[in-house]
């Protein structure tokens, strides 16, 4: 079953929740949870941090009412203050969502107050005195009120940042960021998108989100990156490889750029070769105790150091103005991945470049990483450093290459032989996972 379809099996029963809740759901007439909902409730219900692409439609709004009114249920507080925040880019969204809530809390003492832009200020300072415990907010509006000290976040269990694309692209970016401070440092935080590939979300998702958050990819909608190229380039194998990068990074036009590998040993090797090339360059990897790596973060960002050779888990968080260029030196793990990276380019005023460097071992990940994004990238080659690789001879309708292994890797490599378990045997025959989960990745990998 794909990621996005209803399970038949889903149950609102089975996501634990009140039966205040559960009666609400019936009375409204959901009978069964969505995708979204089935899959979102139980880790926010877990109290984890989450960024989810889902698009309106999908049934997020219940996704994340619902687990923030049952943490109102499960934990009842005589405190005063908002407990949940809802922001959200409209006044129409910010009214369905208030709609929404109220439905789903009729059953349970919960008090829903809607703040927006339009609507009388006077009375909004009333719905904050009078202890609404849900608040459901434009950015705009909510700015103002705290600006006038009539808000109190100090409680707040729990803040949704919903349509969080929208929200960037209208401009409400600093007015988030700035509310979001004003709660207290404890509170649990969801974020959801139309699309996780769009620049701003990934880093405002690795500023306000805790480490190790959760990333639920349920829809891969294409937009919202179109300020971003994405190329690929095949090559024969590292030493190919490190012949384009160098080309490159001597030849595209960028303030500054990120290279992308896999591994560390990978990322400290590339750094000689290109400090030799007169590139300047340094490496960016979690083996570097904090001060190293503050240190190159300034060199970066002050421009001493124009490109960094970084593994995934030292670039989160990694938010520097003008990087627009981005190279895969090695293709990433899985989907949710490779938009962590892009992510790091293609602001929303300027255009960014993406381009991975794809051997023949890399080239089904590569074409499963486009499917996963609905997107075909362009071929690009560099004319004088064509390799003998130029891709599979024939492509599946998947965009894999026909008869998976590469005959001259399997040349190279005699097949070793593997001793298998006997407890491991009834297993053979049967098909292995595909490496490619990209529907939930913990941001730890
Ligand atoms: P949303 O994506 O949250 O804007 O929801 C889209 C529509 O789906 C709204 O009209 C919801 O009332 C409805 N909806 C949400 N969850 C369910 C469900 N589990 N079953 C049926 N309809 C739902």
């Amino acid at each position: 079953m794909s990621h996005n379809s209803i399970d038949p099996l889903a149950t609102f029963q089975s996501l634990a929740l009140a039966n205040e809740l559960l009666k609400a759901i019936e009375k409204i007439g959901f009978e069964q949870p969505t995708p979204v909902q089935s899959q979102a409730v139980p880790i926010a219900l877990a109290g984890k941090d989450m960024l989810v692409s889902a698009e309106t439609g999908s049934g997020k709004t219940a996704a994340f009412l619902l687990p923030a009114l049952q943490r109102l249920i499960n934990e009842p507080s005589s405190l005063f203050g908002t407990k949940v925040l809802v922001l959200t880019p409209t006044r129409e969204l910010a009214q369905q969502i208030a709609l929404q809530c109220r439905a789903l809390a009729e059953f349970t003492d919960v008090k829903v107050g809607l703040i927006t832009g339009g609507e009388d200020f006077k009375q909004q300072q009333g719905v904050l005195r009078r202890n609404a415990e849900v608040i459901i907010a434009t950015p705009g509006r909510l700015r103002e009120l705290i600006h006038q000290q009539a808000t109190d976040f100090s409680h707040l269990k729990l803040l949704v940042l919903d349509e969080a694309d929208r929200m960037l692209d209208m401009g409400f970016s600093d007015d988030v960021l700035n509310i979001a401070h004003h709660c207290n440092e404890e509170k649990q935080t969801l974020l959801f998108s139309a699309t996780l590939t769009h620049y701003g979300v990934i880093k405002i998702a690795d500023r306000l989100l805790k480490n190790h958050y959760k990333t639920l990819a349920l829809n891969t909608l294409h937009d919202g990156h179109d300020n971003i190229a994405q190329q690929m380039m095949v090559a024969d194998d590292n030493d190919h490889k490190q012949k384009q990068l160098v080309w490159l990074l001597d030849h595209e036009q960028y303030d500054k750029a990120l290279i992308f590998t896999n591994t560390r040993r990978r990322a400290n090797e590339l750094l000689a070769p290109l400090q030799a090339q007169a590139l300047r360059v340094a490496v960016l990897h979690g083996e570097m105790d904090q001060r190293e790596r503050n240190r190159v973060m300034g060199l970066f960002r002050d421009g001493i150091v124009r490109i960094i050779i970084s593994t995934d888990l030292a670039a989160r968080g990694l938010d520097v103005k003008g990087v627009n260029l981005v190279i895969n030196f090695d293709v990433p793990r899985n989907g949710i991945d490779y938009i962590h990276r892009i992510g790091r380019t293609g602001r929303a005023d300027e255009v960014g470049l993406a381009i991975a460097l794809v051997k023949s071992t890399e080239w089904n990940l590569m074409s499963s990483i486009q499917r996963f994004l609905k997107q075909r990238f362009e071929m690009r080659t560099i004319s004088g450093l064509q390799g003998s690789y130029q891709g599979p001879k024939k492509l599946k309708s998947s965009g894999k290459a026909v008869g998976s292994k590469d005959k001259r890797e399997a040349k190279k490599e005699p097949a070793k032989k593997i001793k298998v378990r006997l407890r491991d045997r009834k297993n053979i025959g049967k098909r292995r996972q595909p490496s490619l989960k990209p529907e939930e990745t913990p941001q730890d990998s």
